[in-house]
């Protein structure tokens, strides 16, 4: 049923999940689109704040189904983690961002860092760094040019296997960033053995920066213990802005700078703005 003054989103969300035979029928289209062009990566850019320089975007998966129009990864990706889609999807997707990060860096449009979503399934992969690495062979992309988000719930799972693989990826030069930080309960003792570079600090926390600025700041002093480097997301405006650089995070990431773009507006949006 839908809600009352729901918006698009949730009644795409509850129509979908109440149709048990649209799903498996989707789950087809979806085996069907990986590694057509039905299935697309968008880029949102990452800002600093003091010089509203582009330092970096992260790669979203994006599906624009030919009778559906476009469905939101927060229907897909599950559907795709249930199906056993997510590690031919992930490789698609990765596939896709090394060979536009690569083309990217030779013509000089873009030379910040790309991240990348990866779930477990894909990082428990034995070929997954011969993978990362064959494909910044093939298409010419430094390390220091990729990054991979994993979510902070996700890592907890298999810990010492995930950071054996987090820490042979830092060798190779890519960096890690931990998703959605804050909702998973890490324990600082456990963050410390983690090998990553940076936190994302969780969507929740910058919509209470007005209400309960206190928490940020507590993740913020959480990463400069830790030595991370640390990026706010989903800033929507100015105000957020500005209490994040009160609390000292430059990193910033959001709709108040731009929306998930295609690498074509992309390309128009850096056009308008300078890179690092
Ligand atoms: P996420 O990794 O936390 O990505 C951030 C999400 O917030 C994106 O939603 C982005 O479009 C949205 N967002 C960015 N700025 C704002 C803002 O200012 N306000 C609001 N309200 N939202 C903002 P999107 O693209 O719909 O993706 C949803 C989730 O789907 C992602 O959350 C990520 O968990 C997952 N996802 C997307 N692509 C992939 C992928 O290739 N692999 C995996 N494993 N997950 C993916
Ligand atoms: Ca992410
Ligand atoms: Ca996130
Ligand atoms: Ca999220």
């Amino acid at each position: 049923a839908k809600e009352a003054g729901g918006n698009q989103l949730v009644e795409f969300d509850q129509s979908y999940s109440e149709d048990a035979g649209m799903l498996l029928g989707m789950e087809t289209e979806l085996r069907n689109a990986i590694g057509e062009k039905e299935l697309m990566v968008y880029y949102q850019p990452k800002v600093d704040s003091r010089t509203g320089r582009i330092e970096g975007a992260e790669a979203l998966a994006r599906w624009d189904n030919k009778e559906r129009g476009m469905v939101p990864p927060g229907i897909f990706i599950p559907l795709a983690e249930e199906s056993g889609l997510i590690v031919p999807l992930e490789q698609h997707i990765i596939y896709t961002v090394c060979e536009q990060v690569g083309e990217w860096n030779r013509n000089g449009t873009f030379t910040g860092r790309v991240s990348i979503n990866i779930s477990l399934n894909t990082l428990l992969q034995e070929e997954f760094l011969g993978y990362v690495t064959s494909l910044m062979k093939t298409f010419e992309v430094p390390a220091e040019l990729l990054e991979f988000e994993i979510t902070e719930r996700l890592v907890m799972k298999q810990e010492e296997y995930v950071n054996r693989v987090l820490q042979k990826l830092r060798t190779l030069g890519v960096t890690v960033s931990i998703d959605d930080f804050g909702t998973g309960y890490s324990s600082l003792s456990y963050l410390h053995k983690l090998h990553v570079d940076s936190l994302k600090m969780d969507r929740s926390f910058t919509l209470q920066l007005e209400t309960d600025p206190g928490v940020a700041a507590a993740i913020m002093s959480m990463a400069e213990n830790l030595g991370l480097s640390i990026i706010a997301e989903g800033v929507e405006t100015i105000e957020q802005v500005h209490h994040l650089q009160k609390l000292g995070c430059h990193s910033i990431q959001g709709y108040y700078y731009s929306r998930p773009l295609n690498p074509v507006d992309f390309e128009g949006y850096m056009s308008t703005r300078e890179v690092i």
